[in-house]
């Protein structure tokens, strides 16, 4: 048994960390800093999955406040997500790591389409799983689809990389007061309304006992560090 805590891991990128510090899109030199940050893990002997959101580039929300409906602006976030999974497929093969996405929608020209069996096949393969469109829903997030897809790959874990190092009692950026929670769990996340992912991808976890890393994946090799059950973050369990 390895030292670490969690083999096989999903991990959940929000789209906005593809950034960097530009306003809008994919930034190649962020997404090339998180895929060294998987190797390493990998190299932990970590099994990786990937989950990608698409707020960097589209929302469905965003589009339905300007008037459109609201099944075609989310299939337009969903095609957001395909195309941050296709930057990340290609950078970190560039670097000489095997990667297979993976969309919920099929797109066979494109890549695979998602299924459970074949993605634990590639991740028992040593291969990064890039699970692309989320559910291939409309209605739904890219955190429901994380949530969704470590139940389905049977992960150890779910590690949810935010802009912030993990679950606070109230927002830290306008409360001084607020506190980091070292633990907490899928309740009390839910009957404090704390918004760290959606009710449904709380739920999902929760019911298949999965328990959520939460912690901030903008400072850089903090993947490792939380990997190694070092640093700052929060683990949401069941009980
Ligand atoms: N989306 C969807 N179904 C899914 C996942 C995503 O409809 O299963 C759409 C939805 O419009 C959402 C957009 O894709 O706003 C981008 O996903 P998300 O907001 O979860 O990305 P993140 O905030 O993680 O970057």
């Amino acid at each position: 048994m390895s030292k670490f805590k969690y083999k096989r891991v999903l991990l959940k990128i929000s789209g906005e960390v593809l950034m960097g510090t530009q306003g809008y899109g994919i930034d190649l030199a962020t997404v090339g800093r998180v895929a060294d940050e998987i190797l390493s893990i990998k190299n932990s002997g970590a099994e990786v999955a990937l989950v990608i959101g698409g707020g960097n580039i589209f929302r469905g929300l965003a589009g339905v406040a300007k008037g459109m409906d609201r099944v075609s602006a989310d299939h337009m976030g969903i095609m957001a997500t395909v195309m941050n999974a296709l930057a990340m497929q290609g950078v970190l093969q560039s670097k000489g790591i095997e990667a297979r996405m993976m969309s919920a929608i099929a797109m066979p020209t494109v890549c695979e389409t998602y299924s459970a069996r074949q993605g634990i096949y590639h991740l028992q393969h040593g291969r990064v799983v890039i699970c692309a469109a989320g559910t291939g829903l409309p209605f739904f997030t890219t955190d429901t689809g994380a949530a969704l897809r470590a139940a389905e790959l049977e992960c150890d874990a779910l590690f949810k990389g935010t802009s912030v190092d993990g679950v606070y009692s109230a927002d830290p950026k306008t409360d001084i007061s607020a506190k980091r929670f070292e633990q907490i769990t899928f309740n009390e996340v839910l009957q404090k309304d704390l918004h760290i992912m959606d009710p449904a991808a709380i739920a999902l976890a929760r019911d298949n006992n999965i328990p959520v890393v939460v912690f901030s994946i903008r400072d850089a090799g903090n993947v490792a560090t939380v990997y190694a059950g070092q640093g700052l973050f929060t683990t949401v369990v069941k009980e």
